[in-house]
């Protein structure tokens, strides 16, 4: 029978206070709550591209469903070998990657595990993690929430939103005990030169960092844009190079993704231990999903025809840049690489003092859902990311839409 005593009130942890992820944040809730009402939303805020038609190739669902019966089973924590053989061979073909074997590979499901669990295994409270502003903010959050310090470093929209080294130089402490590399990067679609990665590989080397690399878009190149995967420049270095088929591959909802480690081990033996701890206590990632890797990475896949003139995302993403600079007080650097543009509003034309609650505003107004730039954990309210997955048409009449609000847009 009910004892009648008040239950015991449940808040979240203090650990979450620094934890924001605001891609699927209160403005999406909102959104949601729009459809329920009956309203079309039309989400240009997350890079999830197989609900806009960019399917996954059929031969990676007919080979994940063969398999499906041999993966009942719980697998090796690190992942099935067939996958992480895969891997190595995608790795082992590029030019100077640095020699790594099956052992330094783990699965995860989607990156977004294998950056909690990095950073689970690699952070004391207060340690510093250097992250880019903007970033993607899952690498803030994962951060804090393991009770390490992000510190924040620059990524100048004047030069085609590259990271500052001196900045980065700027922020080095005596705690600090990593740098993440974005690249290409989401938001900005950045694709960083060698100069500039050989600028952070010798910050790095300096101050003794773990090089984290998150390169889920290393194949979504446009224009003749070469990726350069930043181990290449350090293999004297301890780096952590992630990936996964969620972009190049189209699916995100398998949650598939990988982890590489490369360079010398000596010093992080601990570290790795740690990691390999956590990847046990999650006894291994989802197995149907480990069996798409090794048909996606067989060498006949290809998101070419998508990113080359004529190609979907290529025509997307011209039409977005075209869309977004007729904007009056709008301008966008071109994305090089990834699925988003990530434009500035000028402050002196649009004083806005709360870019959520612009956000919130032209999802009312216009039933379109952007997402602000402070999400990224840019400092001041004056940017927002759309994706570029929806058809030209769509985007265009979106980017109008858009256009038409902020024309007489005002915050209190
Ligand atoms: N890293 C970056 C830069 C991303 O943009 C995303 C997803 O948007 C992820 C990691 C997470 O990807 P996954 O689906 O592999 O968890």
């Amino acid at each position: 029978a009910p004892s009648g005593r008040p239950l015991r009130r449940l808040d979240q942890s203090t650990k979450l206070q620094n934890v924001l992820y605001e891609i699927r944040g209160p403005v999406l809730a909102r959104a949601n709550q729009l459809e329920a009402e009956g309203h079309r939303i039309l989400k240009l805020n997350i890079g999830n591209p197989a609900p806009f038609g960019f399917e996954a190739p059929d031969v990676i669902l007919q080979d994940m469903i063969a398999n499906l019966p041999s993966a009942q089973g719980y697998s090796d924590s690190k992942g099935i070998l067939s996958a992480r053989r895969a891997i190595f061979g995608r790795y082992e073909v590029i030019p100077d990657f640095p020699e790594c074997d099956v052992d330094d590979i783990y699965l995860g499901n989607g990156v977004s595990e294998l950056i909690s669990m990095t950073t689970q295994a690699l952070l004391d409270n207060g340690d510093e993690v250097l992250i880019p502003t903007p970033d993607y903010p899952l690498w803030t959050a994962a951060t804090s929430l393991a009770g390490g310090t992000p510190v924040h470093y620059r990524c100048d929209e004047d030069n085609d939103w590259n990271p500052s080294l001196e900045d980065i130089r700027a922020k080095v402490t005596e705690r600090t005990k990593a740098i993440v590399v974005i690249n290409p990067n989401n938001p900005t679609g950045a694709v960083y030169s060698r100069e500039v990665l050989q600028g952070i590989v010798d910050i790095a080397r300096e101050h003794s960092l773990l090089i984290l690399a998150d390169e889920i878009y290393d194949r979504i190149l446009y224009d003749g844009a070469v990726h350069t995967s930043i181990a290449t420049l350090a293999p004297d270095l301890l780096v952590m190079t992630f990936n996964g088929l969620s972009k190049t591959y189209r699916v995100a909802g398998f949650r598939a993704g990988w982890v590489v480690i490369t360079g010398p081990r000596h010093h992080a033996a601990g570290f790795l231990e740690g990691l390999e701890l956590l990847a046990s206590t999650r006894l291994c990632p989802n197995v149907p999903a480990q069996h798409a890797i090794q048909v996606a990475l067989g060498g006949y896949q290809s998101i070419e025809e998508l990113v080359t003139p004529g190609g979907r995302l290529y025509e997307q993403r011209q039409a977005t840049v075209a869309g977004l600079r007729a904007i009056p007080g709008v301008s966008v650097v071109e994305p090089m690489g990834a699925l988003y543009a990530f434009a500035k509003l000028d402050p002196e034309r649009y004083p806005i003092k709360d870019d959520r609650q612009f956000a919130l505003d032209l999802l009312e107004e216009e039933k379109i859902l952007i997402t602000q730039g402070t999400g990224f954990n840019w400092p001041t309210p004056d940017h927002f990311r759309i994706v570029i997955l929806p058809p030209e048409a769509m985007l265009e009449r979106a980017i109008e839409r858009i256009g038409d609000f902020l024309q007489d847009y005002t915050q209190e």
